[in-house]
C-alpha cells in the first residue's frame, strides 16, 4: 500500500493557473521529494495529494482507487505539520493518541500504537512531558509520532525542517531517513533544499513554476540533467 497516481492533476486559483496539468506515479515504499525554488508549486501539490485542496482538473488515485474528491481523513495519508503544530497544554502521549481519539480507537490499542511509535522515534522517556519541555528535534519526532499512529499509507512532509537550526536538521534528516527504512512505507517529502533531496530520496522530482522538469534517482539526475534549470539547481557540473 502506498501507490499514488496522479493523472492530468491541475490545479488553478481563480484565473491563475498555478500548476498546469501534469502526471506522476509515486510507487509503494518509495522516498519522493518535490523540490525547486520558493513558489513553484510544490506545498500546493502535496495538498492536492492530500485532499487539503480540491483539484481544477485531473484525478488522484491511491492504491488503484479514486480519491479525487475524497477528504483529507479518507485517503489513508497522513501530513506531517512542523513541530510547532503540537498541542502545548497536552503531554506527548496525548498528543499522539489525539487522532487515535479522535477516530474512537479502543484505548488499548492507542496504547499499543503509541509504545511501538515512541520506541520506532526513541521517545519512550518523554511520553509524560509537555511540548515545551522538548527540544526542537524531539518536538518534531513527536509530530512524526502523531502520523505514524494512524499507519497511513503514505506520510506527506512540508518542508518539515525548515524552523529547525542546521546542526539539528543534519540530524532529523538521518532520522526520517532511518524511519523510512524500519517502516518501508511510501513518504513524500518537499524541501526547498537540495542537499535534502540529494541525501534523502530515491526519487527526486524537480519543479519549476508547477512544471515537472525532471523525475530521477539523485544519481540519473546529477549525471543527466535534461536541462540547465535542473543542472543548476541540483549543482551538477553539466
Ligand atoms: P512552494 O510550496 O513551492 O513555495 P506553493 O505551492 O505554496 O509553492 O505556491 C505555488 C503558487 O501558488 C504561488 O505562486 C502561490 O502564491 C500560489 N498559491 C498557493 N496557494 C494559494 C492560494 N490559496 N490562493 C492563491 N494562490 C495561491
Ligand atoms: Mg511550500
Amino acid at each position: 500500500m502506498g501507490h499514488i497516481q496522479l493523472k492530468q492533476v491541475k490545479k488553478s486559483f481563480g484565473d491563475v493557473t498555478v500548476i498546469p496539468p501534469l502526471d506522476l506515479e509515486i510507487n509503494d515504499g518509495e522516498f519522493v521529494v518535490f523540490v525547486g525554488p520558493s513558489g513553484c508549486g510544490k506545498s500546493t501539490l502535496l495538498r492536492l495529494i492530500a485532499g487539503l485542496e480540491d483539484t481544477t482538473a485531473g484525478n488522484i488515485e491511491i492504491d488503484g482507487k479514486d480519491a479525487t474528491g475524497l477528504p483529507p481523513a479518507k485517503r489513508g495519508l497522513a501530513m506531517v505539520f512542523q513541530s510547532y503544530a503540537l498541542y502545548p497544554h497536552m503531554s506527548v502521549r496525548k498528543n499522539i493518541a489525539f487522532p487515535m481519539k479522535m477516530a474512537g480507537m479502543p484505548k488499548e490499542e492507542q496504547d499499543k500504537r503509541i509504545a511501538a511509535a515512541a520506541k520506532a522515534l526513541n521517545l519512550t522517556d518523554y511520553l509524560d512531558r509537555r511540548p515545551g519541555q522538548l527540544s526542537g528535534g524531539q518536538r518534531q519526532r513527536v509530530a512524526i509520532g502523531r502520523a505514524i499512529v494512524r499507519e497511513p499509507a503514505a506520510f506527506l512532509f512540508d518542508e518539515p525542517l525548515s524552523n529547525l537550526d542546521a546542526a539539528l536538521r543534519v540530524g532529523m534528516r538521518m532520522e526520517i531517513s532511518e524511519l523510512h527504512t524500519k517502516l518501508a512505507t511510501t513518504m513524500i517529502y518537499v524541501t526547498h533544499d537540495q542537499v535534502e533531496a540529494m541525501t534523502m530520496a530515491d526519487k527526486i522530482v524537480v519543479l519549476q513554476a508547477g512544471v515537472i522538469e525532471q523525475v530521477g534517482s539523485p544519481l540519473e539526475l546529477y549525471r543527466a540533467p535534461r536541462n540547465k534549470f535542473v543542472a543548476g539547481f541540483i549543482g551538477s557540473p553539466k
